[in-house]
């Protein structure tokens, strides 16, 4: 499909003590219309601080320092450089271009309003709806994700984990946004009831043709949702692919780790290893590749010699490893890592 979205080279220091946290260190990323793009890696890699940097919700002592995040125009509309929208412009765009799901339900639903009013307030303000017709829209919107309407009167505490969590996504869709990021938006719930919200997700993406950033750190799961899948290791891509080449013949040793840290959903068992180590601080990222001092595969030039991340060729991905030093010399690849 074409670019819905394309960030370059951002960055996403924050500020709270002398020395800052960089927490985004260069991310390049381009998603499609209609895709659903994961990205995966341990807590503290960088993960939710991307999306919330991408989609303009960072918060001190966040910063973004550098980078662009390119909306692109549908039907020859101008492109738009997210990050130098004024708030006014970006309060024009959120609801209507994106919309976000966090892992936590009860921080998008407003506790001391009935669930009807919260989606009948946004469909109002952004949709222009009458008060009736906004409250009509709003029961469609529960029933797309299998909430019957009734619960419009209710209020969020009223509802189940699972219910709630449906309702956030129910209401990221209410403008019919071309972009719906979800940051783990099923750890809160059961197993079960995982299964059953991304099986909706799937389905009303199919129906309505939506893009999704999907953020988890549990790769058999994207394995299963993504159509593209991009690893995240101390605020880097070290590597990106479709899911079915990254789980048969994962590159970069992270990546592997992350596949033997997680059982698949489906299909074979296969004994749980879990990744020695943990992610590192990023005050101060290992010097080289930040993997190396977990790396059982480590090269000399390691802990010296950052990698960068090549283009393995067609549409098999890129990694940032020094096991793959010469992937695809492409003339792309050279382009965009001349920079
Ligand atoms: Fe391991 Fe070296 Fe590859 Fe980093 S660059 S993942 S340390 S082999
Ligand atoms: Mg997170």
């Amino acid at each position: 499909g074409t670019p819905l979205l394309t960030v370059r080279d951002l960055h996403v220091d924050y500020f709270d003590q002398e020395n800052p946290v960089h927490a985004v260190r260069g991310v390049d990323l381009t998603l499609r219309r209609g895709e659903t793009l994961g990205i995966v890696g341990e807590s503290g890699c960088g993960k939710s601080t991307l999306v919330t940097a991408m989609t303009r919700l960072e918060r001190p002592p966040a910063v973004t320092t550098a980078g662009s995040v390119i909306l692109h125009g549908h039907d020859g509309a101008d492109n738009t450089d997210i990050l130098r929208l004024t708030e006014r412009q970006l309060a024009a765009l959120r609801w209507e271009k994106m919309a976000i799901v966090f892992q936590s339900a009860m921080n998008a639903l407003n506790p001391v309003l009935r669930l009807g009013t919260q989606f009948a307030d946004v469909l109002r303000k952004h949709r222009g709806l009458s008060k009736k017709a906004a409250w009509e829209r709003a029961g469609e919107l529960l029933g797309m994700v299998g909430i019957p309407a009734d619960r419009l009167r209710s209020y969020a505490h009223e509802l189940s984990g699972g219910m709630r969590q449906r309702a956030t996504i129910a209401l990221a869709l209410a403008c019919q946004p071309d972009l719906v990021v979800m940051d783990e938006p099923t750890t809160a719930v059961d197993v079960v009831m995982q299964r059953q919200i991304l099986r909706q997700v799937a389905r009303l993406k199919r129906e309505l043709g939506f893009s999704v950033v999907f953020i988890t750190h549990d790769l058999s799961l994207l394995i299963e949702i993504a159509d593209r899948i991009a690893v995240m290791y101390a605020g880097k891509i070290v590597e990106t692919g479709p899911p079915r080449r990254l789980y048969e013949d994962p590159r970069h040793p992270y990546t592997t780790a992350l596949r033997g840290a997680f059982p698949p959903l489906h299909g074979e068992r296969r004994e749980i290893t879990g990744i020695p180590g943990s992610p590192p601080g990023l005050r101060t990222p290992p010097p080289g590749c930040s993997f190396h001092p977990r790396c059982a595969q480590r090269l000399d030039a390691c802990d010296r010699e950052e990698p960068l991340l090549l283009r393995l060729g067609g549409e098999a991905g890129d990694v940032a490893c020094h096991l793959h030093r010469n992937p695809a010399t492409t003339p792309e690849a050279e382009d965009r890592h001349a920079r």
